[in-house]
């Protein structure tokens, strides 16, 4: 299994975990699929579709990320939110 590559985001400093265009294409594809043929219950529950505009950073809405460094002190296994960054993501397998 391969480790995710935590990311920081350069404008606040929030921890992201990295995944490349495709990979996020693929997640967003997948999950607007499952919306559209959903009933009306589960749409309620989910509410909308995907985007890739949602690939960003959840605390401030950047787009620019460097690698994780033992300083920024992110602590195993807490929950991330995905984010676009082709240069430092690792290529995922898809489940
Ligand atoms: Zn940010």
């Amino acid at each position: 299994m391969r480790a995710v590559r935590t990311v920081i985001c350069t404008a606040c400093g929030w921890a992201s975990w990295a995944v490349t265009r495709e990979y996020a294409e693929r997640a967003v594809e997948g999950f607007n699929a499952v919306n559209d043929g959903a009933n009306d219950e589960w749409r309620e529950a989910y509410g909308r579709r995907a985007s890739l505009d949602s690939y960003v950073c959840m605390q401030c809405g950047g787009a620019a990320f460097r690698p994780e460094t033992p300083e920024d002190r992110i602590a195993d296994g807490v929950t991330l939110k995905a984010v676009i960054c082709d240069d430092l993501a690792d290529n995922l397998e898809e489940r």
